[in-house]
């Protein structure tokens, strides 16, 4: 599945602005307000937006960012990977190629960075780390560098594989269902029927 010009134009702008309103969106684009809504719904239905959160500056709130980097023994790397994810002041981790991860960890003090390098070397699995201090940020952007052609990639709703050609849509009550073939299509409307008529799932009609 594709993403066409219009759902590559509603991302860009909604991941620079997720308060944009679909109004002006719609405008912005070329589009009509219907147009943008359903569109957002759909790729909210398809988990390509997963959801809407706000940026808040770090340096706003007098917290100061390092980035950590670790290496150990391979075997170690799931468990380690684990132990830094779980800790409050680490807001991201990367395992990377190498047997090394890179953790960033936003401290409100330096009491809380020595507590942490505490933490660090009481890990046996670690062979050696470096921790430096972010002094500046020149560039920050979101993750996602959305252009028009992007595969996304949605399970059929039925059988739950990936659908890796166009899909089958069916649009039932205001919502875009996908499947993978007519044969998942059919049967799904089938089961999505029955079930509106109030027959509980495990009633023996259905084939699961
Ligand atoms: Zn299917």
């Amino acid at each position: 599945m594709k993403l066409d010009e219009t759902d590559a134009r509603i991302l860009k702008h909604l991941q620079e602005d997720a308060r944009i309103s679909f109004r002006e969106l719609g405008k912005t684009i070329g589009v009509s307000t219907p147009t943008v809504s359903s569109r957002v719904k759909a790729l909210e239905e398809r988990g390509v937006i997963r959801g809407y959160s706000a940026l808040i500056d770090t340096e706003a709130i007098q917290e100061t960012t390092s980035i950590v980097s670790v290496e150990c023994q391979p075997k170690h790397l799931e468990k380690l990977a684990k132990s830094l994810s779980e800790k409050e002041n680490v807001r991201e981790v990367l395992v990377l190629s190498g047997s090394k991860l890179m953790c960033r960890l936003v401290s409100e003090s330096e009491a809380t960075i020595n507590s942490f390098l505490a933490w660090l070397e009481g890990l046996e699995e670690i062979d050696r780390y470096s921790i430096d201090r972010v002094v500046r940020t020149t560039k920050k952007e979101p993750d996602a560098v959305i252009s028009e052609g992007i595969s996304i990639v949605v399970p059929c709703y039925l059988c739950r594989k990936p659908i890796t050609d166009d899909p089958v849509t069916l649009k039932m009550d205001g919502r875009t269902h996908y499947l993978c073939c007519e044969t998942c299509s059919k049967l799904y409307r089938e089961r999505y029927e029955e079930l509106k008529k109030g027959i509980p799932q495990e009633s023996g009609k259905h084939h699961s």
